[in-house]
């Protein structure tokens, strides 16, 4: 009985188009989750490898517990990728911020952070500069 059949299967075929659309974009959004972009290599990954950063008075601060006010760009524990911001004027384009920005902070910052996680960082092999802790 061709009637009979193919009503559920067009019924099934509905359903399963409108099921995979919702799964789909629901799948998405679990899956990356709240994704934040380096501003230095322009990677998108999860906020919790990214260190979030704001201008304070012309200075681009670390935001380490993420809790300043304003406008925050994000960036990897890596100053490869704070050469890269600085380089294509990231620091003010992605925090609204006129002129240009001191990012001897965040430099000494990030150079502090490899040197406690070289572990985690084996990008450089030769690790010329040496940080004197002066404690
Ligand atoms: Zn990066």
């Amino acid at each position: 009985m061709p009637s009979l059949r193919s009503h559920p299967v067009r019924l099934s075929e509905l359903q399963g188009i409108e099921f995979s659309v919702v799964q789909r974009r629901g799948s998405v959004s679990q899956h990356i989750g709240p994704v934040r972009t380096c501003i230095g290599c322009r990677t998108r990954t999860l906020p919790s490898e990214l260190l979030r950063v704001v201008a304070v008075d012309g200075t681009v601060v670390p935001d380490v517990r993420r809790r300043l006010p304003g406008r925050g760009a994000w960036l990897h524990f890596d100053l490869e990728c704070l050469r890269n911001a600085e380089r294509r004027r990231a620091f003010p384009r992605a925090l609204k911020v006129q002129g240009t920005l001191d990012v001897s902070v965040l430099r000494a910052h990030l150079e502090q952070h490899r040197g406690n996680k070289v572990a985690g960082q084996a990008r450089d092999q030769h690790e010329t500069r040496k940080q004197v802790d002066p404690s």
